[in-house]
């Protein structure tokens, strides 16, 4: 009878268990500071580093936005296919989750998103997109790459795994909300802890930079209309002007940071589109004004969201107006701020500081940009840093979505052994330890 009480528990505390705690990993005794350095080596072996290359540039000319990843996540399962790993698809549309290691717990995630960008690449080179109007600019098929490419590493080295990695493939990180999607089909279940990356144009190459805490902001959109009563431009009193109402607004909204705010919470409100009129004299019945809202903490997001509505529609009253909100993304839903684990960012510091030397680790600077990797932080502990890929002596890279966005291929040993290294070691330091007068001691409890 104890027994079949005790079973259930320890179960339970697997799946759900302590909030990782880590020993202190800078012990280079049993071997653990070597695992990264030993990744890496592996990593720029030519042989894997070419196939990595390979895979990446087969996606970039077929780039396929999000929910829509049909191919790429048949290439990907092709390589896991291959490699003998075996994974669950389709995982919220298009996406595949492998597993490597003992298939028991603990169970940490590393993550990869697939889709492109509704956009055409303008950079002339051997593998551009060969889809007219859809291009790979984020570097998610360099994602895609460096996964595979800690899958091969990991699978290499399964014997030495002390629980299971679990590869998230996900699609439509772009907008689409694909991270929640992937949540809601039951990806996380069991999952202790998550890492994810993204390739850096302007960080140098061998270095990763990340903070504990917030680093990417809250983010939602919000659209307008406000309504009047058109008419002759010359005869304003016969009219309800709509547009003038509309520039109040935006010039009121722009209060809701300056004014209500606390200036060291930093939150952004932009109105980023503005439709009404196309005549010189004709006052039109409406406006539709748009834009984004942006913040660091739940609360104040909310906040802003709420105030959004308050003033579009008091200020628009003002000028005898009517007006309509609405809040949407892609997928109707806003992604939360980006916000590291305290005890993984520890853990990562030391991880990535044996492998690539502390002074390559450095800080990074929130920005208001946002990641829908903080649907899994929401979740579980997550972490998620980023890759530099600059290399001076070959110019600068250009920006993340622009159509002339380029990969510096050579990170990728240094993201596929990041990956690969922070999912192995955390298996060996995280291992739950559940004493019997412990167990014993919640078991009378229940
Ligand atoms: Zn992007
Ligand atoms: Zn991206």
């Amino acid at each position: 009878m104890g027994y079949l009480k005790l079973v259930p528990f320890i179960f339970i505390l697997n799946l759900f268990g302590p909030t990782p705690t880590f020993s202190d990993s800078s012990s280079t005794s049993n071997g653990l500071s070597e695992i990264p350095k030993r990744f890496l080596q592996y990593a720029k072996n030519p042989e894997l580093f070419d196939w990595m290359v390979g895979i990446r540039r087969k996606i970039h000319e077929n780039p396929e936005l999000g929910f829509e990843e049909v191919e790429t996540s048949k290439l990907i399962r092709t390589e896991l296919d291959k490699m003998g790993i075996p994974y669950k698809y389709p995982v919220a549309v298009t996406g595949v989750i492998g597993f490597i290691g003992t298939g028991r717990g603990p169970f940490v995630g590393i993550r990869a998103d697939m889709d492109a960008l509704s956009m055409q690449e303008m950079l002339e080179w051997e593998h551009k997109s060969r889809i007219p109007g859809k291009m790979h600019a984020c570097g998610h098929d360099a994602h895609v790459a460096m996964l595979l490419g800690a899958a091969k590493i990991l699978q290499e080295h399964r014997e030495e795994l002390k629980g299971t990695v679990v590869l998230f493939f996900q699609p439509a990180e772009e907008g689409g909300g694909g991270a929640k999607e992937m949540i809601d089909a039951g990806a996380l279940e069991n999952v202790n802890a998550i890492f994810g990356l993204h390739v850096a144009p302007n960080l140098p190459v061998g270095e990763v930079h990340s903070r504990a805490g917030p680093i990417g902001a809250g983010s939602g959109f919000f659209e307008a209309v406000i309504s009047g009563k058109g008419g002759h431009a010359a005869i304003p009193q016969h009219s309800v002007d709509p547009i003038l109402a509309a520039s109040n607004v935006i010039v009121s909204l722009q209060h809701l940071v300056s004014r209500e705010a606390d200036p060291l919470d930093p939150q952004v409100i932009t109105v980023a589109k503005f439709q009404g009129g196309d005549a010189f004299n004709v006052i039109p019945d409406s406006v539709i004004i748009g834009g984004t809202f942006r913040a660091f903490s739940k609360r104040s997001f909310m906040q802003l969201q709420q105030r959004i509505v308050e003033v579009i529609t008091g200020q628009a009253a003002v000028q005898r107006c009517n007006a309509t909100v609405n809040f949407f993304t892609q997928a109707k839903i806003f992604y939360p701020p980006t916000i590291n684990h305290q005890g993984l960012h520890d853990y990562y510091l030391n991880v990535a500081g044996d492998m690539l030397g502390s002074h390559k680790v450095k800080d990074l600077k929130p920005v208001m940009g946002s990641e829908d990797f903080s649907f899994y932080q929401e979740v579980i502990p997550g972490y998620f840093f980023l890759l530099g890929m600059e290399n001076e002596t070959r110019g600068r890279l250009e920006s993340l979505h622009s159509p002339y966005f380029q990969v510096n291929e050579d990170a990728f040993p240094y993201g596929a052994a990041l990956h690969a290294s922070l999912a192995a070691r955390y298996l060996l330091e995280f291992q739950p330890e559940v004493s019997f007068s412990e167990v014993k001691k919640h078991h009378d409890e229940l």
